[in-house]
C-alpha cells in the first residue's frame, strides 16, 4: 500500500536531522520558499489535502480564508495542534516521535503560504517524551539554518480533551481557560491574540512535504474523490496486532483490520469504534464502508480523528456507551448548562442501568436527554453526548433492554 508519512519508518534515527535529509527531508521546503505563495496555496487544493484532526476540512480551502495582509495587516500564526487527547487516538505521538522533521517541513510550509512569522506547537501535556524529541528537532533545524525568519514556539496543554478544539486551544495558549468559543468569527479571521491564525493537526501538515514535492494532483490520485493521499488510523481494542497503520484514503474498513490481523482470538466482530471514541460505531455488516471523510459520513459516523476501537462479540454496549458518557462528563468544560447536566444525567443513567436498577422507560430517557443537548450548545462536545447514546441504544438494542428489569 502507498505510503506517505510513515514510508521511512525503518529508519532507525529518522527522528534526527542527518537521516531525515539524507532521505531527502527538507527538499520541498527549499522548493515551496522558490514558488509563489498563491501558487503553493493553489497545489493544496489540488490534493484535495482534508484536515486529518478530526474536522476534515479541505485545507488549501481554509488556508484561503485567511484574510490578505493588504486587508488585514499584521501578524498571522499557524498553530499546530498536538493535543491528541481523544481515546484510541495516538497516531499524533508516533508522528512526532519518528518523524518531528517531516512536521516542522510541514509547518514552515504551511507558515510561508499563510505569511506567519511566529507558530506554534501546542503539545498535550503528557507528551512529555514527544516535547522533548520536538524540542531537539527545533534546536537541530534551527542550528542548520532551516528555520528562516520562522520563530517556532513550543507551548504544553494542560491535557484536557477540550483544548483540542482549535477555538479551546486558542483560548488556554492565551492563558484563559479551555472554553471553545463560539465562531463565528472563525480562528482563520481572529484566531491567537485576536490575529488570522492557521490551526492544522500534526498529520495534516507532515502531508505538505509530499505535496510539495510530488504536486497536489499525484497526491489527490493516491486517495478518493475529493479525499487525497493516505490517511493514519491508530488502532487498539480486540485485534491481533494494535498500532498504527497508514493507508490510502478510501480503503475499506476490511482491509484495515485485516493489516491489524484481524479480531483477537478468531473472535467475532461485535463493533468498530471509527475515529475515537465519540464516533458511532460500525458493524459487522458495515465491513465494506470506505474509509474516507465522505463515505464514512454516507454510512452514518465519522472518521473523526482515526482512532480506531476494534470490539468483539463479549463486549456490552451498555459498558461502552457508559464508559464513553463517563470520559465526556468528566471533559465538559461547563459552559453550556445542556452539555454540563446532560452529559452528566446520561451517565447517571447508564450506571444505574449497569448496576441492574434499570428503570422502565431509561432507553427513552436518553434519547430525550441527549436531544436536548443536540444543536444547543457551543462546541461538538455536547452534540457527541447525545449521538453516543442514540448510536450504542439504535444498533445494540438487546444489550440495553437486558440491563432494564421487567420492561419487556
Ligand atoms: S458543549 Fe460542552 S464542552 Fe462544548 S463549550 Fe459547551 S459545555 Fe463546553
Amino acid at each position: 500500500m502507498t505510503k506517505i508519512l510513515t514510508k521511512h519508518f525503518d529508519e532507525p534515527k529518522l527522528h534526527e536531522l542527518e537521516t531525515y535529509r539524507r532521505l531527502g527531508g527538507y527538499e520541498a521546503l527549499k522548493k515551496a520558499l522558490g514558488m509563489e505563495r498563491k501558487a503553493l496555496q493553489e497545489e493544496v487544493v489540488k490534493s484535495n489535502l482534508r484536515g486529518l484532526g478530526g474536522a476534515g476540512f479541505p485545507v488549501g480551502f481554509k488556508w484561503s480564508t485567511v484574510p490578505p495582509e493588504d486587508k488585514v495587516p499584521g501578524p498571522r500564526y499557524v498553530v499546530v495542534n498536538c493535543d491528541e487527547s481523544e481515546p484510541g487516538c495516538f497516531k499524533d505521538r508516533v508522528l512526532v516521535t519518528r518523524a518531528p522533521h517531516q512536521l516542522l517541513e510541514g509547518l514552515l510550509i504551511a507558515s510561508y503560504v499563510v505569511g506567519s512569522k511566529d507558530s506554534f506547537i501546542f503539545i498535550r501535556g503528557e507528551y512529555q517524551n514527544q516535547y522533548d524529541i520536538l524540542e531537539k528537532a527545533v534546536a537541530e533545524a534551527k542550528a542548520a539554518g532551516l528555520l528562516g525568519d520562522v520563530n517556532i514556539h513550543l507551548m504544553r496543554g494542560a491535557g484536557a480533551y477540550i483544548s483540542g478544539l482549535d477555538t479551546a486551544l486558542l483560548e488556554t495558549m492565551e492563558g484563559k481557560k479551555a472554553w471553545p468559543r463560539q465562531p463565528p468569527p472563525f480562528p482563520t479571521v481572529a484566531g491567537l491574540m485576536g490575529k488570522p491564525t492557521v490551526v492544522n493537526n500534526v498529520e495534516t501538515l507532515s502531508m505538505l512535504p509530499f505535496i510539495v514535492r510530488e504536486g497536489g494532483e499525484a497526491f489527490a490520485k493516491i486517495g478518493s474523490a475529493k479525499n487525497g493521499g493516505t490517511v493514519l488510523f491508530s488502532i487498539s481494542g480486540h485485534v491481533e496486532k494494535e498500532g498504527v497503520y497508514e493507508v490510502p484514503m478510501g480503503t475499506k474498513l476490511r482491509d484495515v483490520l485485516a493489516l491489524a490481523g484481524g479480531v483477537k482470538g478468531g473472535k467475532k466482530l461485535k463493533a468498530v469504534i471509527p475515529g475515537g471514541t465519540s464516533m458511532p460505531p460500525l458493524l459487522e455488516k458495515d465491513l465494506d464502508v470506505a474509509l474516507d471523510f465522505d463515505a464514512i459520513k454516507a454510512a452514518g459516523t465519522m472518521l473523526g480523528a482515526g482512532g480506531m476501537i476494534v470490539l468483539d462479540e463479549t463486549v456490552d454496549a451498555v459498558e461502552v456507551a457508559h464508559n464513553i458518557e463517563r470520559f465526556l462528563t468528566h471533559e465538559s468544560c461547563g459552559q453550556c448548562t445542556p452539555c454540563r447536566e446532560g452529559s452528566n444525567w446520561s451517565e447517571r443513567i447508564l450506571e444505574r442501568m449497569l448496576e441492574g436498577k434499570g428503570e422502565k422507560g431509561d432507553t427513552e430517557n436518553l434519547a430525550r436527554v441527549g436531544e436536548n443537548i443536540t444543536g444547543k450548545v457551543i462546541c461538538a462536545l455536547g452534540d457527541t453526548v447525545g449521538m453516543v447514546t442514540r448510536a450504542w441504544t439504535s444498533k445494540f438494542p438487546d444489550d440495553f433492554k437486558k440491563r432494564v428489569p421487567n420492561n419487556g
